[in-house]
């Protein structure tokens, strides 16, 4: 089975380097096969998002996917292979996990369609900004499928198979009416589940102060992108957040944060983040069991203390990654 792993720029790279050295440890039978892309390979080469790369993505059962560096203005030519990824193999949706204290919860997001269609226009004279919205039946009908197929699974292992279908039917009509309707249409196929709604400001609401209502949240594309970012406080933040893109049997992990130009080269980077998105890869190809060594190996070493300056500690990327890999040798 062959995994693609992209570093990219940064911090991709260091955290990168954990999440490979732990894999190769905990499943040594898969082939890792590493291929460039983002900013730097872009300034070598001109292109970001190389065809070796891409057609290694293709080839690939998964791929780990670290972070890019975008330009702060717009440079011709550069597009953000992240988002070239999604698009090229139609990685439709967006699987953002967030557990913490009495929290555990997903955010299922769209993630082709909506205001990010790209339809933008000035009119009258560059007085007027439109943008277009677009939802169809597939894409919602798809989105809303996979988000009850992930909350019977977690339904199975103890979750209450709950699923809040997050909108703004009441203004947005006709964009979200359609949303809601098929998604309701979809929930007639999952009895066994329980549905709700939730027009997506008081979600954010609840979100921000009542996280452990929720299991599973579907939504659109925006309001998914913003919804996860508020979900991503109770789990412990950026350094820990880990995201899955799924669609056609293919599936890009990648941590939610991004190249943090900041901190990048001085090996302090929290690998937290990566290392959830080995756990989701290995239970994404049905080895729980491995996934859960390296979720109780991780738990073991934040306990510890050894932890990284994001999260209150003093150690090294290096220094967690030594000691997750010490604590997975010492497992029986
Ligand atoms: P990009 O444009 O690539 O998204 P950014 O400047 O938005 O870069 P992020 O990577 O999104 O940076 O990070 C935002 C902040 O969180 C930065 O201050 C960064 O140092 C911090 N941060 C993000 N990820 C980590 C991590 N894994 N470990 C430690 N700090 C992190
Ligand atoms: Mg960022």
């Amino acid at each position: 089975m062959q995994i693609c792993v992209i570093p990219g720029d940064g911090i991709g790279s260091e955290v990168m380097a954990a999440a490979t050295a732990v894999l190769r440890v905990l499943a040594p039978d898969l082939t890792l096969c590493e291929a460039e892309a983002g900013w730097g390979v872009f300034q070598r080469t001109g292109v970001a998002l190389p065809a070796e790369t891409l057609a290694a993505a293709r080839e690939a059962t998964a791929i780990l996917f670290g972070a890019v560096a975008s330009p702060s203005h717009p440079v011709p030519g550069y597009r953000s292979p992240i988002v070239e990824l999604r698009r090229t193999l139609d990685l439709y949706a967006n699987i953002r996990p967030t557990i913490g204290p009495g929290v555990d919860l997903v955010v299922v997001r769209e993630n082709t369609e909506d205001l990010y269609s790209g339809r933008e226009r000035l009119e009258d004279d560059g007085n007027t900004a439109i943008a277009e919205r677009v939802i169809t039946r597939t894409a919602s009908a798809r989105i809303v499928r996979t988000a009850c197929e992930l909350a019977r699974t977690r339904q199975a292992a103890g979750r209450p198979g709950k699923i809040t279908i997050v909108h703004k039917a009441n203004v947005l009509r006709v964009s979200d009416g359609l949303f809601r309707t098929v998604a309701l249409e979809v929930a007639a196929d999952f009895p066994e589940l329980t549905f709700e709604e939730r027009l997506v400001d008081v979600a954010a609401m609840q979100l921000a102060a009542q996280p452990q209502r929720f299991d599973v949240i579907v939504t659109t594309n925006m309001f998914g992108d913003i919804l996860s970012d508020i979900a991503c406080i109770h789990g412990g933040g950026l350094g820990v957040a880990a995201s899955s893109n799924l669609g056609h049997g293919r599936a890009l992990f990648e941590p939610v944060h991004g190249a943090a130009p900041d901190i990048a080269g001085r090996g302090i980077a929290n690998p937290t983040a990566a290392l959830n998105c080995v756990v989701m890869l290995l239970e994404w190809i049905d080895r729980t069991h491995t996934a859960e060594r390296l979720r109780r190996a991780m738990d073991a070493v934040a306990s510890e203390g050894i932890r990284t300056p994001d999260v209150g500690g003093d150690a090294t990327t290096r220094e967690v990654t030594e000691a997750i890999l010490e604590q997975i040798a010492t497992q029986a």
